[in-house]
């Protein structure tokens, strides 16, 4: 498989199951994407992925680890660390898999070059990109945002406590104005808010969790936490172990 990145290749080994990178299938149908840092990846991640993947009839949704952020500092766990935290928390779960492209390219993580290239692999797919309200509400920062829009749909998913912006309300009703309300095959530029399951959780509360020696049980899977345990990630501020 082209692109493939198997964790089995880095001294990161958690199990040999290989990264899969969005090739399979799915040349003309619907493609999830839900890029984030992950850093580490709990159950506020998990759970809407689920929830979207069966929304909207996805044959797989892709988690799309950063590798190099450009909206914030830099991750605290490297990313090799980070692809084997989701690699233990997707494992046997059905539609989720992860696309480790922008791992193997060395320069920021823009999604607007992820999407490009994508969508040169399957220009007949509809690529839907899924984010966090939060996320979409500074989305005008996005490098190229608007270009986005012209190789995807936009899925904004409601996150407790965040809220649109301005713009991002301006953006979602000049939208629904000019590219409609419902994502339709084949089409992209539709902004959709998809409601799933509240879950109060984010990545710098588990990390604070971590430097207080307080446990994270039922935020995050298990072997995560374990995982986590047992390299002792997140113990030191900026470590990108
Ligand atoms: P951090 O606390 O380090 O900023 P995070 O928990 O927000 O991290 P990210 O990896 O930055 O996690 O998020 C990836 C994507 O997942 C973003 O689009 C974000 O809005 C969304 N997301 C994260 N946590 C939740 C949650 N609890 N509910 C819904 N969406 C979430």
């Amino acid at each position: 498989m082209k692109n493939t990145w198997s964790l089995a290749t880095t001294p990161h080994v958690v199990n040999d199951k290989s990264v899969a990178i969005s090739e399979q299938g799915e040349a003309s149908g619907r493609v999830g994407l839900f890029g984030g840092t992950f850093d580490p990846v709990h159950f506020g991640h998990l759970r809407p992925a689920v929830e979207l993947a069966e929304a909207y009839d996805l044959d797989t949704l892709y988690l799309l680890p950063n590798h190099k952020p450009v909206h914030r500092g830099p991750t605290h766990a490297s990313t090799a660390r980070r692809i084997a935290m989701l690699q233990l928390a997707i494992e046997a779960t059905p539609k989720l898999a992860i696309d480790a492209r922008e791992a193997l390219r060395d320069k920021p993580s823009y999604t607007f070059d992820t999407l490009s290239e994508i969508r040169g692999e399957k220009p007949a797919a509809t690529l839907l990109f899924f984010m966090g309200l939060d996320a979409f509400a500074k989305y005008d920062t996005w490098h190229h945002w608007e270009e986005i829009l012209a190789l995807a749909n936009l899925v904004v998913v409601n996150r407790p406590s965040a809220q649109h912006s301005d713009f991002s309300a301006k953006l979602l009703a000049r939208q629904r104005e000019s590219a409609g309300e419902v994502i339709t095959n084949g089409h992209c530029g539709v902004i959709e808010q998809c409601d799933v399951t509240q879950l109060e959780i984010s990545a710098t509360d588990i990390r604070r969790r971590i430097a207080k020696n307080l446990s994270l049980r039922f935020l995050l899977p298990a072997p995560v936490s374990e995982y986590i345990g047992v390299h002792s990630l997140y113990k030191a501020r900026h470590s990108s172990e």
